[in-house]
């Protein structure tokens, strides 16, 4: 059986650790690979690495650090088809999907690319007189990042990246049900430049994380995943003294006025909740709206489900065996708390696919507030109908919910839009939008309990997140002969 390792210091390390994970092929259900757990000394030897790579790297002008990371983009552009299949083959979902994913990562690295012109700090001139005043950021040492198992490129992408470029060095510990992409990326990154010890790759779980949490060497933690993991991220790092951002899970609405285009509506919220299998923390799991239904269920029927291979397939089977059990309870809980199942894909069958871990599009009409069905994060293709009696009750039913992730609008009418976007608790809002992921150099986050933690992932926000500020104020040189004062300098 292939067993993953990581990729530490520039090359393979072995784990001291004999404990493994089984990797699946989530289409066949076979098992491909098995993945090496480390242990909290593998973890330890690994930021000791990157601590000692931090001195060379933090050092290098950031514009040989940028010359590398361009190397590092043409290397994913040229590597793409293999990346997409790894992501394919381990996660589940479907091939131009996997590719528009990479995409999405790559754009931050393009965005990293710029790190010369990001770092560049302010100055002021005369703050007192001959007084001058700057501020320059400057990285925080060994950074770490963990991650989910639904977007196993881009996601580790929103952060070493960036991280890198402000100077810091890098420890991913990436989701253990898809890790191969990861270890991918780190050779990669090798081959374009990059010294080792700079960004590590670490496969584990529980253990690899907790041990993580305590080094004392580790700066930052950027964390993404289920929001009961987020909290425990969250405390725990702030309790160790580190800087933490930690997203977390997602309930996303979808309101669908009258006055809109009902066909753009349901081809949007299509791809929207069932693209990735609804395995996507932007994916639109609940629909506002009063004559959805009929023009959805059609389209939810006809979902071709099929293996991410297959260039003809628009759904893919969910991750592990597990999470389609998880799933299936879901739609099982749904019929018993009495929402009415338009849809039902729990029965689909493949042929050739018999074992893979598949479930149809699932429809659900009638879903009421207080359903775990509507409560709750299920994270698989299926999408409740909740119906309301105007704009005022749909912008409530959003703003009572725990999750502030994303939300998207429909309507012709700008006032509704635009009031929309003003009064709703939610990071990332569409209008007539379906997924309205920021690009790299706006910032990716949520409200609510969908991120813990003050700064949001990639852009500006990213930066700021992977440096300190430090402000320096100067007298030079005449100042130095003058008398003891005791007045602050700008009061001259
Ligand atoms: P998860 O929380 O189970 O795992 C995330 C990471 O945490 C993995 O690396 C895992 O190994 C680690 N982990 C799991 N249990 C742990 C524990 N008890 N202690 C310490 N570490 C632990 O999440 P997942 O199932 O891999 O991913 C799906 C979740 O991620 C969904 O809730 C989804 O909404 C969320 N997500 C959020 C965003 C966002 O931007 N807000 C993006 C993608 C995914």
């Amino acid at each position: 059986m292939n067993l993953i390792q990581h990729f530490v210091n520039g090359k393979v390390f072995k784990s001291s650790s004999k404990r493994t994970s089984r990797v699946f092929n989530p289409a066949t259900g076979e098992q491909t690979s098995e993945v090496s757990l480390a242990s909290k000394d593998d973890v330890d030897a690994v930021v000791q690495k990157a601590k000692e790579a931090f001195i060379d790297w933090s050092n290098k002008p950031p514009i040989q650090r940028a010359r590398v990371i361009f190397k590092f983009k043409e290397l994913i552009e040229k590597n793409s088809d293999e990346l997409t299949k790894l992501i394919v083959s381990e996660h589940g979902k479907v091939y131009e999907d996997a590719k528009g994913s990479l995409t999405r990562g790559l754009e931050v690295v393009e965005f990293a690319c710029g790190i010369p012109n990001l770092l560049k700090g302010e100055f002021t001139e005369n703050v007192g007189t001959d007084v001058d005043s700057w501020s320059i950021r400057q990285p925080l040492g060994v950074c770490a990042g963990i991650t989910p198992f639904n977007f196993p490129a881009m996601v580790p992408m929103w952060m070493f990246p960036i991280s890198i470029a402000c100077g810091n060095t890098f420890v991913l510990k990436p989701s253990e049900k898809d890790p191969s992409c990861s270890i991918k990326l780190a050779q990669l990154f090798k081959e374009a430049g990059l010294p080792d010890g700079v960004f590590n790759v670490v496969n584990g779980d529980k253990e690899a994380v907790d041990a993580l949490l305590t080094n004392k060497d580790v700066a930052a933690i950027s964390f993404v995943g289920s929001t009961p993991i987020a909290k425990y991220i969250y405390e725990n790092a702030a309790k160790n003294e580190k800087r933490v951002q930690a997203l977390g899970g997602a309930k996303n609405h979808c309101v669908v006025m009258p006055d809109c285009d009902l066909d753009q509506a349901v081809n949007g919220l299509m791809g929207a909740a069932y693209g990735s299998a609804g395995e996507r923390c932007m994916a639109q799991s609940v629909a506002v709206g009063d004559q959805l239904v009929n023009k959805l269920s059609k389209k939810v029927e006809a979902l071709k489900v099929g293996p991410g291979s297959d260039k003809s397939s628009e759904m893919g089977p969910l991750v592990t065996k597990e999470h389609l059990e998880k799933v299936k309870g879901y739609v099982d809980l749904g019929v018993k708390e009495g929402a009415k199942l338009v849809v039902d894909g729990r029965n689909i069958k493949l042929q050739g696919f018999e074992k893979g871990f598949f479930i149809g599009g699932c429809l659900f009409d009638h879903v009421e507030k207080n359903m775990k069905i509507y409560k709750e994060e299920i994270f698989g293709p299926v999408l409740s109908v909740v119906r309301v009696k105007d704009f005022k009750s749909a912008l409530n039913l959003v703003n009572d919910h725990e999750f502030g992730n994303g939300t998207s609008i429909y309507t012709r009418d700008g006032d509704v839009g635009r009031t929309f976007a003003s009064k709703i608790k939610i990071g990332m809002v569409g209008i007539n939008i379906p997924i309205p992921v920021p690009v790299a150099f706006h910032s990716f986050g949520g409200w609510k309990r969908s991120l813990f933690g003050d700064q949001h992932m990639h852009g500006n926000e990213g930066v700021r997140f992977y440096t300190k500020l430090k402000t320096i104020t100067s007298r030079w040189p005449s100042g130095i002969r003058l008398d003891p004062e005791f007045v602050m300098p700008t009061m001259k």
